[in-house]
């Protein structure tokens, strides 16, 4: 059994990732400030509140546990907002992790797991990506990721801190027990925002831009699913365990879908209408992000086995059903 630190283990992501380490024989230690994670999702191990900028705090957990590992997803991720503040991005993604790569280092803790982004290619004109893309970030969510992987490389080669990095695609569905689900407030992200739309919990969904282009004027993403996504993580932390190797993996499928496939499927998959505007544009958004994952799958033995938009919308919207949301 290994204790892992999991920042940001109230979130999404996290709460599943933790889901599953606790499944795999391991002790999950949630770090999480609680700014947008929620202590209702924290129940597959001990939790200790606490914010990446308080050092103390971090040496203080450090301490209690020793971890073995860590898993490090705490950050903020809204890409719109990341356009209008980029210095929230900086300060909180690039500060805390070097803060949690410092305390990391004085505790004597080597390994540590890191969520990655694809906002960190930009936009590529709809080539299907791969780990040597170089890096073009629209935004300063993907610039704040792409900095946190040049520090995992620097801290590495001056503190000897095995590191590998995940860059995701777009995130979907939920625990296949119900358990735990998305749950983001504001709500931003497209399939959530059609179950609500779809349930009449909030008016139509606008489409951000239908003149983008690609076959239907709407962007196309790459949709992974939230269980297939945490399962690379564990893959993640027997890659560490082996010794040095590959640093960063793409979590794609290799399939994109557009946002009005997306709202398709929504529809299909629930048997209700989704109500849609067509709106302008958001700021910060790539027409195309899709990946493979030849080097996961190879190197780590990683499927994308649930990740069917039918299998991501019908969990996310048996966790929608539930009222499941954390708030209520
Ligand atoms: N999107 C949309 N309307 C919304 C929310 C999202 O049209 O209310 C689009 C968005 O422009 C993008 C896709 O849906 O092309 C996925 O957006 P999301 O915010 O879920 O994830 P992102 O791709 O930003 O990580």
């Amino acid at each position: 059994m290994l204790t892992i630190l999991v920042t940001g283990g109230a979130g999404y992501i996290g709460s599943h990732a933790c889901k599953a380490l606790a499944a795999a024989g391991h002790l999950p230690v949630t770090y999480d400030s609680l700014v947008t994670g929620w202590q209702q999702a924290v129940k597959f191990g001990p939790f200790e509140q606490g914010d990446l900028s308080d050092a103390a705090r971090l040496d203080a957990v450090f301490a209690r546990w020793q971890p073995d590992a860590v898993m490090h997803f705490a950050a903020l991720s809204n890409v719109g907002e990341a356009t209008d503040a980029p210095g929230l991005y900086w300060r909180n993604n690039v500060g805390g992790s070097i803060n949690l790569l410092d305390a990391m280092v004085r505790a004597g803790c080597r390994q540590i797991v890191f969520s990655s982004t694809c906002a960190t290619y930009g936009d590529r004109d709809g080539v299907v990506l791969d780990e040597q893309t170089g890096f073009a970030p629209l935004n300063a969510y993907g610039a704040s990721k792409m900095a946190v992987e040049a520090m995992l490389a620097d801290y590495s080669r001056a503190h000897d801190i095995a590191h590998v990095s995940f860059r995701y695609f777009n995130v979907a569905g939920a625990d296949a027990d119900g358990e735990i689900g998305e749950a983001h407030d504001p709500e931003t992200h497209l399939i959530p925002l059609a179950l609500q739309a779809a349930t009449g919990r909030r008016g139509a969904l606008t489409l951000f831009g239908t003149d983008y282009p690609t076959p239907d004027g709407t962007c196309i993403r790459d949709y992974v699913h939230v269980e297939d996504l945490v399962a690379a993580h564990i893959l993640g932390l027997d890659h560490l365990a082996r010794g040095r190797g590959e640093t960063a993996f793409n979590l794609g499928t290799g399939q994109g879908f557009s946002v009005r496939d997306v709202i398709g499927a929504v529809a299909r998959v629930t048997g209700m209408d989704v109500p849609v505007i067509e709106g302008q544009r958001r700021a910060g958004d790539a027409v195309a992000l899709v990946s493979g994952s030849s080097l996961a799958q190879e190197v780590l033995g990683w499927r994308a086995e649930r990740s069917t938009l039918d299998r991501m919308i019908g969990s996310a919207f048996a966790w929608h059903q539930k009222g499941a949301l954390y708030k209520e």
